[in-house]
């Protein structure tokens, strides 16, 4: 599956970069997801930054 940030959600706060520094950058001051990292949406880890994230900015589908 899919991850995807919304940068209009992110108030970053970069914890997804400091947890999963090899699927989260910063852009700009805002998470991002690495290009060609998109689809990590399987991997539990990346599953539970998700849903700890503050602002619910990390979406996977
Ligand atoms: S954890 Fe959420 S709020 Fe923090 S930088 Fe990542 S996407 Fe943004």
């Amino acid at each position: 599956m899919k991850i995807s940030v919304d940068p209009g959600l992110c108030y970053g706060s970069g914890e997804c970069v400091y947890r999963i520094p090899s699927v989260f950058t910063t852009v700009d001051g805002f998470g991002a997801v690495i290009p060609g990292r998109e689809e990590t949406g399987d991997d539990p880890e990346v599953r539970a930054m998700a849903e700890r994230c503050p602002s619910q900015a990390i979406t996977i589908g």
